[in-house]
């Protein structure tokens, strides 16, 4: 008997660092380039990840086009 495994995951919302691109998972801090980031920005892009891989996906998937992570 075999059971499918399936990877359950949700979808994250992250902060894209305007410094060098990465998408960080809090407003304050990149973990990629150690950029602070300030609270107040209105230019910071918002985008949407999965949670198992970390790849920028859209926010309404069901599933991830990356890893086939599930998120329902
Ligand atoms: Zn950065
Ligand atoms: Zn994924």
């Amino acid at each position: 008997m075999s059971e499918e495994e399936v990877n359950t995951g949700y979808i994250e919302l992250v902060t894209e660092c305007p410094f060098c691109g990465g998408v960080i998972p809090d407003d304050f801090e990149c973990i990629k380039c150690g950029a602070e980031l300030l609270e107040e920005r209105e230019d910071e892009k918002h985008r949407y990840v999965c949670s198992i891989c970390r790849k920028v996906i859209d926010e309404d998937v069901i599933s991830c086009p990356h890893c086939d992570a599930s998120f329902v």
